[in-house]
């Protein structure tokens, strides 16, 4: 019997990411209510232990179809954005209806995946998602499929729901499709075929396995599966692919029931230090006075009052190098303000800048969750 495991328990934001054919009747198109609001009992009952949901939801291009009658099979893209643009309404209006029962706000966010890649609307992205679950609400996300300009593919979803769980720091995303884990081979062709219940490592082998196991209405497949797995687990995030054909999957999920986990060896926090620290390439430098050095240090966010200067070119959500007045890196983080804005508020308060800039940006110009100290503060390198 298996158990309970502690990546679910553990986890204080998830991601849970909906496929299309659990959603909308593969034949007729309609919208499975019923397993939506299962969905809802077990959203609401895994909030009420205190953990924070967002939902990435596929089922756009499907119920969409239906409503404008175009045929089955493979859709030109523009019919495929049109229906995309007829059928989130329906969906953000489904999740609406349902999560409304627990007392429960939904909002719809819809995200290219440039939106979690380009920093300056990544910032953006990002507090608007914490404010919805700040205040209790649940994002329900899908691809900004109208607007996509390259083929819109079942599947992309995977990825975006990594990229979302990456880019908000979640400890657990759940890929609820409509197979119950990762198979060494397609259950239906290969009757050796076994779930593969705990994956530590993505090695060349599981690569092989991943095949393309798809239905017509969801032709995600293990392909895109195992790529999101791979983001999810450089962002520090566990995945886990569980069944969603059955009604309440969450509370089947907790109770120990059938998944392929994947193992993230970081966690969120560490992984987006290291991403801010290593992986970006700074644009320019924020020199900082001692006050602020000793705030930093205390954990604080930095504010305009505390830089006494701002060098190179960067933009909003460009990273940079923060220095001490004798020159020394202390760490790096991404700016709330582009370099020319930064240069009207430093060494004023932050309650000053609206009148100085004309806007109402954030007080803080690097948020402490946009920052990377160094380990050793005062060993200059
Ligand atoms: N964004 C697409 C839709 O809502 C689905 C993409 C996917 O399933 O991966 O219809």
């Amino acid at each position: 019997m298996a158990t309970v495991r502690k990546e679910w328990n553990d986890a204080e934001r998830l991601v849970v990411k909906i496929g299309s054919s659990l959603l909308a009747d593969t034949r007729t198109g309609e919208l499975k209510w019923d397993w939506l609001a299962s969905l809802a009992d077990d959203v609401a009952a895994v909030m009420r232990q205190g953990k924070q949901v967002i939902i990435v939801s596929s089922g756009a291009i499907a119920l969409g179809r239906k409503a404008l009658g175009l045929p089955r099979g493979a859709l030109k893209l523009e019919d495929s954005q049109a229906a995309a643009s007829v059928g989130q309404v329906d969906l953000a209006h489904a999740y609406e209806e349902c999560f409304k029962a627990h007392g429960i706000v939904t909002a719809q966010v819809l995200l290219t995946l440039g939106d979690t890649e380009e920093r300056r609307r990544y910032l953006n992205a990002r507090s608007t998602m914490e404010t919805l679950l700040r205040l209790g609400a649940v994002p329900v996300v899908n691809e900004n499929d109208t607007v996509a300009t390259s083929e819109i593919r079942y599947g992309d979803n995977d990825r975006l729901a990594a990229r979302v769980a990456s880019m908000m720091s979640c400890d657990c995303l759940v890929l609820l499709s409509d197979v119950d884990g990762f198979y060494t081979g397609i259950p239906d062709q290969d009757a050796h075929a076994e779930l593969v219940p705990e994956i530590s490592d993505i090695t060349p082998e599981i690569e092989a396995m991943a095949g393309d196991t798809g239905t017509e209405l969801s032709r995600g497949g293990m392909v895109t599966k195992i790529e999101a797995a791979k983001i999810a687990i450089d962002a520090g995030t566990h995945m886990v692919i569980a069944s969603g054909k059955v009604e309440n999957p969450l509370a089947r999920l907790a109770n120990g029931g059938m998944c392929s986990w994947f193992f993230a060896r970081t966690d969120p926090d560490a992984s987006r230090k290291r991403w801010i620290a290593g992986a970006l390439e700074p644009r320019g430098a924020v020199v900082i006075d001692d006050g602020a050095a000793a705030a930093l240090r205390a954990g604080k966010s930095l504010l305009p009052a505390g830089v006494s200067a701002v060098e190179g070119h960067f933009d909003r959500g460009d990273a940079v190098v923060i220095r001490d007045g004798n020159g020394r890196e202390i760490g790096r983080g991404l700016s709330a303000y582009s370099k020319t804005d930064a240069a009207l508020i430093i060494g004023h308060k932050s309650r000053d800048i609206l009148e100085r800039l004309g806007y109402r940006g954030r007080d803080e110009l690097i948020h402490r969750d946009d920052m990377a100290l160094k380990k050793s503060i005062g060993n200059s390198d």
